[in-house]
Formats: structure tokens, C-alpha cells, sequence
């Protein structure tokens, strides 16, 4: 597949237009950044780990019916995706207390909720992803309270597939984010990317953290934690 025109760089991925006007090519990169672009770093070998666990996980959701953008790896970072227009949105499903949640309202990290719950953030690098709610999104015209109900229904089941994914390979699925986007009929499918850079992955066993939590709080060995979860990953899924 040839590659075009970079379509659009973030802080942890490029997207590139192909020969195919329904196809695009999404760069996994070996930058790290949290707090809104405050603290950066390279971690090198982390764009062929994210971007070997998210494939992973989006054939899992794929063959369990939920529709995704991943189409194949075309070789360790470059994903081929189906273009779809992303709605800029960052849905996180939480199943444990922590991060903003337990700084914004004075909770323990680590404490379980009664439910289940969704947030929505506005993705606005300028406002720094404000925190919104249902109306706020409908006001802005960024969904329909119809598309939001579809959303909140993609969550949950993939919510309940990967928590129970990463339950058998010994890691607690403590909360995650998720992107979605419109093909050109309109259908809502997940989008993005899935990985520790975006997924709070706890040791069953040890608590240990392996996820983009070992960058923000400077614990080391991210790369390491990272390849973790990719094996035992592997390893469920080839049982
Ligand atoms: N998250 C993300 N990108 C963001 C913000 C959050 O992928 O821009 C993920 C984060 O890794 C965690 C979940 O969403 O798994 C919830 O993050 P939270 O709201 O607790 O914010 P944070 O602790 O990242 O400030």
C-alpha cells in the first residue's frame, strides 16, 4: 500500500492518505507525553509494542462482532485503518476508581464503584480536554443523544470483553479510552488506539502497574511493562 500526504500527526500517532480514498495509514511513534504535552519523552521500541497490542485487541473485539477501524498491520507501527471521521470525543469507561476520578472528587485510588461508569472529555488540546457531559456534547453538536446511546452500549461490551481478556492473562482492567468515529454511511465504529497508553493495567496478583502510569508517575521500565502485557496477551489469546 502506497503511502500519500500525512494527513494529521498527534503526539503518539501519524496518519497518512493512501492510494485508497477509504483507507488511511495510522504510524505508531515511540514519543510518550502526559498532562496536556507538558512532560514528553522517546521511549524507543514503544510504537511496535502499542501498536502490536492494539492489533491484538482489535482482532479480539472484531471477532466478537464489534466493528473497529483496524483493518491489518502492514509491518511493526503502520496500521492500515478505514478512514472514518473521528468524533472528538474521548470516552473512558472506569471499573475501578482512579486518575482524574480520584483527584477531581477526593477518592482512593483503587476503590470499587457500585456501576460501571462512563465520562466523556471534549478533545480540544487548548482547553486541555475538559471533562463534559451528555447535553454539553449534544449542544455542541458533536453527537446526537442517539449516537450517544450507541456509544454508551459499544462501551459497555467492549468493556465486558476486554475485562474479562485481561483478566485471563492475570491483569485488572482498572479504566480505558476509547475514540470513535463515523465511516462515510454514518455507522459509529470504535477507532484509535488501544494499549497501556491508554488503559490503566493492573497485576492481579501484585498491583503492579503496567501501563502509561509507570511514565506519568516516573516508575521505570516502561517499555518492559508494556512488552508484558503484550506476551501474556499473546499467550491468552493462542491458547
Ligand atoms: N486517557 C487517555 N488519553 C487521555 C486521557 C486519558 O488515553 O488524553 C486514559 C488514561 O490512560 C486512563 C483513562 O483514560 O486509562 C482515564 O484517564 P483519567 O481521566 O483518569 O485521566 P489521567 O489520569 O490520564 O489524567
Amino acid at each position: 500500500m502506497e503511502l500519500k500526504d500525512m494527513l494529521y500527526e498527534g503526539k503518539a500517532k501519524q496518519v497518512f492518505l493512501t492510494e485508497d480514498p477509504e483507507r488511511v495509514v495510522v504510524r505508531y511513534k515511540d514519543t510518550a507525553t502526559a498532562f496536556n504535552n507538558i512532560k514528553k519523552a522517546t521511549i524507543v521500541g514503544k510504537g511496535k509494542v502499542t501498536s502490536a497490542i492494539s492489533a491484538l485487541l482489535y482482532d479480539f473485539l472484531s471477532k466478537a462482532g464489534v466493528k473497529t477501524h483496524f483493518e491489518e498491520l502492514l509491518d511493526e507501527c503502520d496500521q492500515v485503518c478505514r478512514r472514518v471521521k473521528v468524533i472528538p470525543l474521548e470516552v473512558v469507561v472506569r471499573n475501578t476508581i482512579a486518575g482524574s476520578m480520584a483527584q477531581r472528587l477526593g477518592l482512593e485510588e483503587g476503590t470499587k464503584p457500585e456501576n460501571v461508569i462512563y465520562d466523556l472529555f471534549y478533545k480540544s488540546d487548548e482547553l486541555g480536554d475538559p471533562l463534559m457531559n451528555d447535553h454539553h456534547a449534544v449542544a455542541m453538536k458533536l453527537v446526537t443523544y442517539e449516537e450517544l446511546q450507541v456509544i454508551y452500549e459499544l462501551a459497555g461490551r467492549i468493556d465486558s470483553l476486554l475485562l474479562d481478556l485481561f483478566r485471563r492473562a492475570g491483569i485488572h482492567l482498572v479504566d480505558f479510552k476509547m475514540e470513535f468515529g463515523r465511516t462515510a454511511e454514518g455507522e459509529i465504529i470504535l477507532a484509535d488506539e488501544l494499549s497501556p497508553d491508554t488503559c490503566r493495567l493492573w497485576d492481579i496478583e501484585t498491583g503492579e502497574k503496567l501501563d502509561k502510569d509507570r511514565f506519568r508517575r516516573d516508575l521505570g521500565h516502561v517499555r518492559e511493562a508494556y512488552e508484558e502485557i503484550l506476551h501474556r496477551l499473546q499467550k491468552v489469546i493462542n491458547q
